[in-house]
């Protein structure tokens, strides 16, 4: 495998023995985008980092897989890429975009698929420092809609975040007061209760919500591997068991929602999902289809709803079968209850038909359960 500084510059072939296999295919089709991760391994040390899925925890330096040219090529020819349509992340899986090592790959990337006129969303996640130097680049492109989320937690023990929440507050206020044409999301998560979700946790989150375009909430990912790290270096039981999905106690996210309805026009505009974070601050409709969810839209700004309703449009049935053969799928795709329902496809096909419709799509298995928003059923 290259060293960072070299694989910028020199073509390579991905050659680790060391990294988890579902690593070492740098692309991966995730809810909110087609994921794009040829660098792996972060210093960060958040101990709840979804790293321990892949046993990648113990990676401190990032390094490369291949180089960045090789790395949009791969992008752009991957079967379920669709120019000016697919929305793009990059570096959400195994490192942070905006560490000083990785930054100069993060634009390199950027720059490259935007000199290419494409118009694709391009999701950006970080907890590190960004500088108004970054900003006026980020505003220098022409093509992609940038979007920077900035995840905060407000968590202050050091044992399970050690790097301190200021530096994502002082990167929040930066990016947003320079923001001309990229957007600003203020990342809210892991809420986890006991640990970050007093008043006063509550309050500061309002305050930072109007330093943003908007604001997204959220839970833990609390699996096995990530439960078995705190055991074993005995950190707290965040809960008493783990879960698919993420976990965000209802009577939390309640409250959460109070605290910011109370403190309207003053607190900035809230939203249980990423993509409709996004889209909002793009003035566009939400690429995922949420709409046909109708709870989850409860406390969406009213002029957003009135845009997705516009776009929001349930496919005919051909369309729908004809992609789920497409992809794969043996079994007769239904329509009902504002989704489309594909049994036989796994998670990256699903969400390839979802974004191509702008319509939800699951797994009859893990059908969509009222008011539970996709949350764990526990905590
Ligand atoms: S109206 Fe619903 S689907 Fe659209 S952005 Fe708001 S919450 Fe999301």
């Amino acid at each position: 495998m290259k060293k960072l500084h070299q694989a910028a510059h020199n073509s390579s072939k991905i050659t680790s023995l060391r990294i988890h296999p579902d690593l070492l295919d740098p692309i991966e089709y995730r809810k909110s985008g087609l994921s794009l991760n040829h660098i792996v391994g972060c210093p960060l040390n958040c101990t709840y980092c979804v790293r321990h899925l892949f046993d990648n925890f113990e990676m401190k330096q990032p390094e490369a897989l291949m180089s960045d040219e090789e790395a949009v090529e791969y992008l752009i020819k991957h079967p379920f890429f669709q120019a000016h349509k697919t929305p793009l992340q990059i570096f959400n899986r195994a490192t942070d975009p905006f560490l000083p090592i990785v930054k100069p790959h993060t634009f390199s990337v950027l720059e490259n698929l935007d000199q290419r006129g494409l118009r694709n969303h391009i999701l950006v996640i970080t907890r590190s420092k960004i500088t108004e130097d970054d900003c006026k680049w980020l505003n220098s492109l022409s093509s992609l809609k940038v979007t920077l989320l900035i995840t905060y937690s407000g968590i202050d023990d050091e044992r399970i975040e050690p790097i301190s929440s200021d530096i994502a507050e002082t990167s929040l206020y930066q990016a947003y007061a320079h923001a001309v044409r990229y957007r600003v999301i203020f990342y809210w998560r892991p809420i986890i209760p006991s640990l970050n979700d007093s008043s006063k946790h509550i309050v500061k989150a309002i305050e930072l919500s109007r330093n943003a375009h908007a604001t997204v909430f959220t839970g833990l990912f609390y699996r096995e591997q990530i439960r078995k790290y705190f055991q074993d270096n005995e950190l707290p039981d965040l809960y008493n068991e783990v879960a698919r999905r993420k976990i965000l106690p209802k009577q939390l996210e309640l409250r959460i929602i109070k605290a910011f309805e109370n403190a309207f026009p003053k607190a900035g505009s809230l939203f249980r999902k990423t993509s409709c974070a996004v889209s909002y601050a793009h003035n566009l409709p939400d690429y995922n289809g949420h709409y046909g969810i109708r709870e989850l839209c409860s406390i969406c700004p009213k002029q957003q709803i009135n845009r997705c309703a516009k776009f929001w449009k349930t496919p005919s049935f051909n369309e729908v079968e004809y992609l789920a053969k497409q992809m794969g799928s043996p079994h007769t795709p239904q329509i009902k209850g504002g989704a489309i329902e594909i049994d036989g496809l796994d998670e990256q096909r699903r969400y390839y038909i979802q974004h191509a419709l702008g319509y939800q799509v699951h797994d009859p298995h893990y059908p969509h359960l009222l008011d539970q928003h996709g949350r764990a059923p526990i905590g």
